[in-house]
């Protein structure tokens, strides 16, 4: 069965007398037992519950993992991975990775007396160079967030296992339509699902996925002991996102490569990065990896002004953090997504302050395409705007 089908031919509702043909939900903390001594299928929702159960059974057969778990946030399923690292270990992180994660690795870490180091991951000499005899885990984002930069992650996998350490992938930007970490060696997955497997931003989630029985005894551990897990509810709407995750994605990531192609030939924008572009520096990587590019594109215009204005200037861009979403949404992630990263750790990781993230919805490209060019043409310099000029007759921009 190809990904597609999988996503919407699933046990949707295993055991159950009514045989209803959507999931229900098990909107219930407790459990009756049967006995007093011996225990039903569940006794209590914070250890497990039979909408959560379906759920994490399609997420591990999607990733090809032999577990899965959902937490309440992606937050929440990293919290979960770094419980894996023993106090007076260290783990070793991607430099380019999304705020909230740097967050929780450079301020609550230390206090659990866990060390990080950070590396550029799409070098994996670097990599190497940075492993030192207390690291246990690598932790890697491909394409990072939010710079774009591409891991190779077999060869990652192939040097943390001659090591003896861990690799945890976040997945978010791909899901497992687009890119299966664990198939190229990584131990674990990681998403927040918040993001393309809700696809509709209406709740947050997270999933980790593995394929080891023991990683997976202590994630369900974990889970239960911390009181992490995804409530019945939000469980229900991540299992209906995730039926419409191969459509949207298309669509997506379709209207992503013509907007990609259009921004990298404006004259007035400084830099365009996208996976899908032929001239990204790990796009052949990427291509191996990977089936597809996603639809997060980063760019640069010079300037934060002008970056800032261009975000207002969009009309059919929301100005959100995250993506994901069916929705189109721009952002600036220096002050947004991104914020929680201190200013000169910023500059130190050359993360420049003027990115603008475009997280690309469904809507029709020509409507996104003809919203960017406007946008674009009252922002920049006048100089530019004439030079840009003839890109509208080039996209094609048509009145309805
Ligand atoms: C959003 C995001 C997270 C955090 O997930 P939440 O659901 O917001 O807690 C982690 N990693 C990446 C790559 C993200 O984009």
């Amino acid at each position: 069965m190809k990904i597609a089908t999988k996503l919407v031919n699933f046990e949707s509702s295993p055991h159950d007398l009514f045989s209803p043909a959507v999931t229900p939900i098990y909107q219930t903390s407790t459990f009756v037992q049967p006995s007093a001594t011996g225990g039903g299928s569940y006794d209590y929702s914070r250890s497990g519950n039979p909408t959560r159960a379906v759920l994490e059974t399609q997420l591990a057969r999607l990733e090809g993992a032999s577990h899965a778990y959902s937490f309440a946030s992606g937050m929440a399923a990293i919290g979960a991975i770094t419980r894996l690292v023993a106090a007076g270990s260290e783990i070793l992180a991607g430099d380019d990775l999304y705020g909230g994660t740097y967050r929780l690795l450079s301020q609550i870490l230390p206090r659990q007396d866990v060390a990080v180091k950070y590396a550029d991951t799409s070098d994996v000499d670097a990599v190497a160079a940075a492993i030192g005899p207390q690291t246990r885990l690598l932790l890697v984002e491909t394409p990072s967030n939010p710079l774009l930069r591409v891991s190779d992650l077999a060869a990652l996998a192939e040097l943390a296992h001659a090591k003896g350490i861990l690799l945890a992938v976040d997945s978010t930007f791909l899901t497992p339509y687009l890119q299966k970490p664990l198939e190229l060696g990584a131990d674990l997955v990681i998403h927040s699902a918040t993001k393309y497997l809700s696809g509709h931003s209406d709740r947050t989630a997270g999933v980790v996925a593995t394929k080891s029985k023991e990683l997976a005894g202590e994630l369900a551990f974990t889970q239960n002991a911390e009181g992490t897990a995804l409530a019945p509810f939000d469980a229900w709407l991540l299992l209906r996102g995730i039926k419409t995750l191969a459509v949207r994605l298309d669509r997506q990531q379709a209207n992503a490569q013509r907007i990609a192609e259009y921004l990298s030939r404006h004259p007035g924008l400084t830099a365009v990065s996208y996976p899908g572009l032929a001239d990204h520096p790990g796009h052949d990587l990427h291509c191996r990896q990977a089936r597809g590019a996603g639809a997060v594109i980063s760019l640069e215009t010079g300037s934060v002004e002008a970056s800032a204005k261009l975000v207002e200037a969009l009309q059919l861009f929301s100005i959100t953090v995250s993506f994901g979403s069916v929705g189109s949404l721009a952002s600036l992630p220096c002050r947004m997504s991104h914020a929680s990263i201190p200013p000169e750790v910023r500059r130190a990781r050359a993360l420049p302050e003027d990115l603008v993230r475009l997280a690309i919805g469904i809507e029709d490209v020509d409507d996104l395409l003809a919203d960017l060019d406007q946008a674009l043409s009252r922002v920049l310099k006048p100089d530019v705007c004439q030079r840009s000029a003839p890109m509208i007759a080039q996209v094609g921009v048509r009145e309805e």
